[in-house]
């Protein structure tokens, strides 16, 4: 309450906009009193991963677009302000005694859930659960946590270390993390039931890429947008033989798609020594899913960006390698089902792009190996768990599911507000010792 005095919002509604529920108000608040320490540990009370938030946050659709200041001109830099309290703590960690950033391990209530995914929709989940005492054990496929933060979004957007910051604070909470277990094949979610957890939350994102199923889409040098962003960030290919994965260095690069994902792929392929980096995207400026913001940086560092325009044929030479990719231009028609207006080809304006790498990044589903592998669970026709939006529960009496693994690919803070929802649900249901359902 204190801080509303100072900023002057008579009701202030950004914190609405948080799906974590971060009591913006007072922790800028304390900045403006220069009470760090107090900040960061208000943002920390609902949310355990700040300054990735701080980096990676669409605020300008949640927090910021809610501000008051808004209706007048610009919003308070509430993601800023957030990144810059996080950013002192890890600068200014003290405390030694409780470890750092005075993590205190909260006492065992003899109760152990299992978490299935290491992304921000698990960590979020099982951070909140060992606050309440849970003895938490997330199992991880990848050899690293932090899921799509580690592997997928580039250094040089949210730096490595910043992630790993965040996770070794979820494993002061208590939190263990087991790497290289993949649920559904090393283990099943049953096996963890023999191994005495009470309850599962599956947060195993969405990392199944999908394809346009064009001719030549199996040629030498044409990625997914995934494989080719973890190749990067996670296996750091580009130190290659060093670390022992490679990575095709093109020289001129398309990437097939206009979100963010896109964005981050195309710049990657910049930094690797791309000196032709181009988007192709079927429909137009308006409609590019990616953060304007994103786009913004991809054209600065010299992205071309070519719209209505739509791959048909990915072009090979004589080894197998790819060597242009066919497009045809389109122009928009009458609005489709996403309210977004139709692309249509426009009949005879084929033409080639050269280009060495073809990297389609056009979304990515669930993985439906937890349903077909877990009796009683469901999920939908396009591979996402069935599960309540308000707490996230499944079909499986004791399995909870949220994040990308049910609502497809979507924001980190969202993520992470599933986690948070379920693991008061699943606490709510252990501690009833309720088999109700
Ligand atoms: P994930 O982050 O995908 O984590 C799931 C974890 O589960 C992974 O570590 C995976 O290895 C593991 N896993 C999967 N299956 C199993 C299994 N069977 N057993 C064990 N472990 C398993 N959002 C933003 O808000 N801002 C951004 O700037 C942004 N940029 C993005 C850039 C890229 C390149 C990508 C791909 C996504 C981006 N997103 C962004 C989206 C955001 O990262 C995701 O919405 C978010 O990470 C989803 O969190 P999650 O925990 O549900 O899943």
């Amino acid at each position: 309450m204190r801080l509303l005095g100072v900023l002057h919002c008579k009701r202030p509604l950004c914190v609405d906009g948080c799906p974590v529920s971060v009591d913006i108000p007072t922790f800028i608040g304390f900045i403006k009193e220069k009470k760090y320490q107090e900040a960061i540990d208000t943002i920390k009370a609902t949310n355990s991963l700040p300054a990735v938030c701080g980096r990676v946050c669409p605020q300008e659709s949640q927090c910021e677009a809610k501000c008051v200041l808004l209706r007048t001109g610009q919003p308070i830099a509430i993601g800023r302000l957030d990144r810059f309290a996080a950013d002192w703590e890890a600068q200014n960690a003290q405390d030694q005694d409780q470890g750092q950033d005075g993590v205190t391990k909260a006492p065992s209530n003899g109760k152990k859930v299992a978490v299935v995914g290491a992304g921000p929709a698990g960590l979020t989940c099982a951070g909140d659960l060992a606050k309440l005492g849970y003895e938490v054990t997330i199992f991880e496929s990848l050899h690293a946590a932090g899921g799509v933060l580690i592997y997928g979004i580039p250094e040089f957007r949210l730096p490595k270390d910043v992630v790993r910051r965040e996770v070794d604070y979820v494993k002061k909470l208590g939190v263990t993390i087991e790497t290289d277990v993949v649920i559904g094949r090393t283990l099943t979610i049953e096996d963890l039931f023999d191994d005495g957890f009470e309850a599962v939350f599956v947060a195993s994102g969405a990392g199944l890429p999908m394809f346009m199923h064009i001719p030549g889409e199996n040629l030498n040098g044409v990625y997914s947008a995934n494989e080719w962003l973890t190749r990067i960030n996670l296996m750091k290919s580009y130190k290659f033989p060093e670390f022992d994965t490679p990575i095709k260095h093109g020289k001129k690069v398309a990437v097939v798609g206009a979100g963010n994902v896109a964005m981050d792929a195309v710049r990657s392929s910049l930094r690797l020594g791309a000196e032709r980096a181009m988007i192709v995207y079927r429909r137009g400026r308006q409609e590019m899913p990616a953060r304007a913001e994103e786009i913004e940086n991809a054209e600065e560092e010299g992205v071309e960006l070519h719209l209505l325009t739509n791959p048909v044929r990915v072009l090979g030479n004589e080894k197998g390698w790819v060597s242009g990719l066919e497009c045809i231009k389109m122009e928009l028609g009458e609005p489709d089902k996403s309210g977004r207006r139709r692309p249509v080809p426009i009949k005879g304006s084929e033409f080639v792009f050269d280009c060495d790498i073809v990297i389609m990044s056009l979304g990515t589903s669930p993985n439906p190996i937890l349903a077909q592998t877990t009796e009683g669970l469901e999920a939908e026709t396009w591979g996402g768990l069935k599960a309540r939006e308000d707490t996230g529960r499944t079909t499986h009496s004791r399995v909870w599911a949220g994040g990308d693994a049910v609502t497809g690919s979507a924001t980190v803070i969202l993520a992470m507000g599933a986690g948070k929802q379920a693991a008061k649900d699943m606490d709510e249901y252990l501690r009833s010792g309720s088999t109700q359902w």
